[in-house]
């Protein structure tokens, strides 16, 4: 089947903080169309509202430099501050 969620954005959460639970948080409070989901065993990231992404930067704003980063999959370029 076709994978429908993800078509013009897409979210990477660097393998050395996926599984802070801290940031998890942060990242679950920020992002305002719930793109991530906190769980115990850290963040995970909630690929049918990828596509809801409004590019606020919220979550850029709430991980270190460099590890969460959001791919403009329609223009190949990804969302920087
Ligand atoms: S840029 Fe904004 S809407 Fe998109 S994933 Fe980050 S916090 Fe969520």
């Amino acid at each position: 089947m076709t994978e429908l969620h993800g078509v013009f954005i897409d979210v990477e959460v660097a393998d050395a903080v996926s599984g802070d639970a801290e940031l998890a948080r942060r990242l679950e409070e920020a992002c305002p169309v719930d793109i991530y989901a906190a769980s115990d065993t850290g963040v995970e990231v909630v690929r049918e509202n990828l596509d809801e992404c409004v590019l606020c930067g919220l979550c850029l704003d709430a991980a270190p430099d460099d590890t969460v980063v959001v791919k403009k999959l329609y223009d190949g370029t990804t969302l920087a501050r």
